[in-house]
Order: structure tokens, then C-alpha cells, then sequence
């Protein structure tokens, strides 16, 4: 530590600002003061309402505060809130493994319950390290799996998620993700180059023997939202199987209806060992889990993992209203085609405003990538646009290791209205941000 920190007076009775003692860890995209929200709707304390298309970073895929949701916690809550799984069983739970094993594929139905993402995707190294008895992990480059230690060891999406904090934990070894729009190569020239680059990772630095898993999220989130190639995910796979190595997809980001699948590993009909969930899973309440081969999971020794909340009786009833929900209403479908709708929307667009190079996604999982006439990354125009919009009432969140995607994720029950009204505003702050900052055209 360079200063020594000075001791501080103890606060006043009355707090004149209390954000002012937040944390400033946190950064904050905007000042809005959340007074209520409803479907795809936030309302600030001053009386503005917001279009959210960032679903509180892809969590509220039922839009906010979904009714069946609502009525599913009030009645939990009345009867009880934490029932702790190691002392009793709940029937939420119950219930949500019934849910999960009708929409996960079949081979998936032994399941770990934790509350956040990181935590679950902590849940699956662990559980693949004692059941391989193998101690590595393979990412890949660009990747997030969440901000604990041994999660931030995992993520390589950008530095700012583990400066200061070194030494990571060890054994992960780093990959190339098939971007191939960065690389500038086609489809095929991509995959094949990063199958090889896998190889020659467990030919030169992991051995095969030592490497328990391979974690990847099947579409790119935090790092960009690039959808891999169509024949990448299935070539991974392979070299898993052939040398025993766990294939693990987190899909966190991408699953609950997000890309138009329960799951978007789906998509290319993959197999994976254990899948990671988090977010969309129950509308907003903190839960996550993981679903694995019961063979593998009989594997992992009792007592050797756990925490006091995962699992929670609200969190859980929450999840399965939140599958019925999604179920009854056809919002996977509706994703797929609000999702295409949003596509060919923002395409119109970049016509008019070239500097938003590419457009790409699957269902409501979309983005558009900002860059100079040189192919560089243009970071500072997508904030000035993100920034743009949140003044017209659009909440729009960047992503990518420059800052320079945005990310379009709004709730599953969105309709051509709903996006109708997103792209007017986000064509008004692309001219607005255009001006300011001054993009090629
Ligand atoms: N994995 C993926 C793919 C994510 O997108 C995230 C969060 O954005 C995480 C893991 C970590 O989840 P959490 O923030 O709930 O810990």
C-alpha cells in the first residue's frame, strides 16, 4: 500500500448521501434511482421511465417483476424463507429439479445449487478437479466466468478484472475463442486454426492427463457476444472426449431462453458434461447451479462443498415460476423472433452509420461492433452511444475487451413495439454520438 490509509470519524446519525459510503469498487453506468420497474419497463424516483434492454445484465429474461413470479414468491415467503439443505429438504427445489430435468437435455439431471454465477462456476472446478482427479482447467481467450478468485482466475475478458489481485489461482491454461470477425478470417479458418491451438495447448503446456475440463461459454459474452463458428463447439468436444477431459459450458449469460434454446449450447447439438446456470434461472433472485451426468456428480464426496444459502426456498420457487412462465408464454420463441427482428433493425442502421461493423447474435442475445475506419476498436463512440441513449430513456450496456460492443439483451417478452421504440432512440444517439465524437460515415 503506498499511503497508509487515515482513520476515519465515525459517520453522522443521519447520512446526508448514502451512496456516498458505497463501496468505489462498484462502477455504475448510470445515476438512476430505481423507484419501481414492470416488464420491460424501469422508472426512476423522478418520474422517468427507461426502456431496459440490459435486463439487469441478461437476469430478468421474464421482464421485471413477471406476475407469476411475483405470486409464486409471495406465497413462498410466507411459508418459509430459508430452509437450509444440509439440515432439511424444501419443495421449491424439489420442484425446480422436476423443472430443470424437463428442459435440460436428459443426460443432465443431478444437480448443485449456489447463488451466483461465479459461485456455480466455482462449483464446477471443484467438481471436476475431484472427480478426474486432475488439477487443470482450459478457457478461452476473452472469456468471463465471474469476479471470486478462483472465477477471476478463469476470466480473461480484460485486466480490469484482475489488477492488483495476482497471484491467481493456478492451473488454467488459455485457448483462443473463434472470433473471427477480430481475426479477419473466415468461418472455417478460424475454427480450424483454434481446434489446433487447443491441441497444441494440451500438447505443450497441459497435458492431457492433467486437465480435467474444459469451461466455455458457448456463445462469448462479457468478451464481445461472438457466436462461435458452426463446427467450433463440436470440435472441442471431440478432443475432450478423446482424452477424457470434462466439457463444461457456462451458460450463465447465454441460457434461460436468452438465444431462443432453454440452453444455447443446444444450438449445435453438443453433449456437455455439466452445465453452468446463473442469472435468467430465476427472474432476478440471486440463484445458480449446475446440472452434470449423475455418474459424474456420484463422484464428488459428500461434505467436501456447500454454503448456507444455495438452493434458497424463495430463489427456487422464483426459478420455477420463472420456467413455467417462460414455458406458457412462448418466450423462447418470441426471442427468436424479436431476436432476428432486432438483427435486421440494426443492420438498417449500420448501413446509415458504417462505423457499427458488424452485427451478429443468436435470438436476444445481439450486439454490434463499433470500430475506426481502420478496423480498430472504437470504445469511446459505443460509450458516447450507451451514454446517448440513457438520456433518451434507453439502458443499453457495453461489452468486449475494448469497450467497444454494445449489447442489446432485453426481456424475452418484448414486441416490435418495444424494439420499434429501442432503435428510434438508439439511431437519434448514433447521430448525437456521431457529432460529438466524430465517426467515419
Ligand atoms: N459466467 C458468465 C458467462 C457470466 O456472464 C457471468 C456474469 O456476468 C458469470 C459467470 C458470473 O456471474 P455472477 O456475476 O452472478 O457471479
Amino acid at each position: 500500500m503506498d499511503k497508509e490509509v487515515p482513520l476515519s470519524q465515525p459517520a453522522p446519525t443521519q447520512l446526508e448521501d448514502p451512496r456516498a459510503h458505497l463501496s468505489p469498487v462498484w462502477s455504475h453506468y448510470t445515476d438512476i434511482l430505481v423507484d419501481h420497474a414492470e416488464g420491460p419497463y424501469l422508472y426512476g424516483d423522478d418520474g422517468r421511465r427507461y426502456l431496459d434492454f440490459t435486463s439487469g445484465i441478461g437476469v430478468t429474461n421474464t421482464g421485471h417483476c413477471h406476475p407469476r413470479v411475483v405470486a409464486a414468491v409471495q406465497e413462498q415467503v410466507a411459508k418459509v424463507i430459508h430452509a437450509q439443505v444440509n439440515i432439511v429438504y424444501h419443495r421449491p427445489m424439489l420442484a425446480l429439479v422436476q423443472a430443470l430435468t424437463e428442459i435440460l437435455p436428459p443426460h443432465l439431471h443431478s444437480f448443485f445449487f449456489s447463488n451466483s454465477g461465479a459461485e456455480a462456476v466455482e462449483a464446477s472446478v471443484k467438481l471436476a478437479r475431484q472427480a478426474t482427479r486432475r488439477t487443470n482447467i482450459i478457457v478461452f481467450q476473452g472469456s468471463f466466468h465471474g469476479r471470486t478468485v478462483g472465477a477471476m482466475s478463469l476470466t480473461t475478458s480484460n485486466t480490469v478484472y484482475r489488477v492488483g489481485y495476482q497471484p491467481l489461482m493456478a492451473g488454467v491454461f488459455v485457448a483462443p475463442f473463434p472470433y473471427a470477425y477480430r481475426y479477419g478470417w473466415s468461418d472455417e479458418e478460424t475454427t480450424t486454426f483454434c481446434l489446433n491451438e487447443l491441441r497444441v495447448l494440451l500438447q505443450t503446456q497441459t497435458a492431457p492427463g492433467e486437465t480435467a475440463a474444459v469451461l466455455i461459454e458457448p456463445i462469448l459474452g462479457e468478451g464481445g457476444y461472438v457466436p462461435p463458428p458452426p463446427a467450433f463447439l463440436a470440435g472441442v468436444q471431440a478432443i475432450c472426449r478423446e482424452h477424457g477431459i470434462l466439457f463444461m459450458v457456462d451458460e450463465v449469460q447465454t441460457g434461460f431462453g436468452r438465444t431462443g434454446k432453454w440452453m444455447a449450447h443446444e444450438h449445435w447439438n453438443l453433449e456437455p458434461d455439466v452445465v453452468v446456470m446463473a442469472k435468467g434461472i430465476a427472474s432476478g433472485f440471486p440463484l445458480s447451479g449446475i446440472a452434470a451426468r449423475p455418474e459424474l456428480m456420484a463422484r464428488w464426496q459428500t461434505g467436501t462443498h456447500g454454503g448456507t444459502y444455495g438452493g434458497n426456498a424463495i430463489a427456487c420457487a422464483a426459478a420455477v415460476a420463472t420456467i413455467g412462465a417462460m414455458r406458457d408464454e412462448g418466450m423462447l420463441e418470441n426471442a427468436t423472433k424479436m431476436g432476428d427482428a432486432l438483427q435486421t433493425g440494426l443492420r438498417q442502421l449500420a448501413q446509415r452509420f458504417p462505423v457499427m461493423d458488424d452485427v451478429r447474435g443468436k435470438g436476444l442475445m445481439v450486439a454490434a461492433e463499433f470500430v475506426h475506419e481502420n478496423g480498430d476498436p472504437f470504445g469511446k463512440l459505443a460509450k458516447q452511444v450507451v451514454a446517448e441513449c440513457k438520456t433518451r430513456g434507453l439502458l443499453l450496456l457495453p461489452c468486449g475487451s475494448w469497450g467497444n460492443v454494445i449489447r442489446w439483451i432485453p426481456p424475452l417478452i418484448v414486441d416490435e413495439g418495444h424494439l420499434d421504440e429501442g432503435l428510434g432512440i438508439f439511431e437519434e444517439a448514433l447521430a448525437a454520438a456521431s457529432a460529438t465524437i466524430g465517426a467515419h460515415s
